[in-house]
């Protein structure tokens, strides 16, 4: 009887200060969730190996096909090469002549919207149709956007 008592007692004290215990708990395990589930949204846009919804202008500079594709749709040996050259641009094994790595991504001008190939090695990207600076553009957009 008094070993029960005990017990009793033991419990409702455990009860009481476990019941203000868990609620803390219960807020750190949510705020840990929380945070764990922002650390992985931020993961996947920041370091994911694949990220997503990125689609691609490519043109073949052997034969001239162009073709849309998109990170959804890269072979494997793309992301091998890209494994390999981290900053290398884009390169693909075009489906039209077969020739390998003659692919390369096409840069969208954000004026006259149409694709063409930047020169990778100039200092500036111009539209060859309608002469416009790319980054040029696109700085003086965010500009005006922020007024
Ligand atoms: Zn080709
Ligand atoms: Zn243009």
């Amino acid at each position: 009887m008094s070993q029960d008592g005990w017990s009793g007692i033991g419990t409702r004290k455990l009860d009481f200060g476990g019941g203000r215990g868990k609620e803390i708990l219960m807020g750190a395990a949510l705020a840990l969730v929380v945070v764990a589930a922002l650390v992985l949204a931020m993961w996947h846009i920041f370091v994911g190996e694949k990220p997503e919804a990125a689609t691609y202008h490519m043109k073949c500079l052997k034969c001239g096909y162009e073709f849309d594709t998109s990170d959804a749709n890269l072979p494997d040996y793309v992301w091998k090469a890209k494994e390999e050259h981290p900053t290398a641009s884009l390169r693909m094994h075009c489906p039209q002549c077969k020739t390998e790595w003659s692919c390369v991504p096409m840069t969208k001008c954000p004026n006259c919207q149409k694709y063409f190939v930047a020169d990778e090695g100039a200092a500036k990207i111009i539209c060859p149709y309608c002469q416009t600076d790319v980054a040029d553009f696109a700085a003086k957009k965010a500009q005006q956007q922020r007024r």
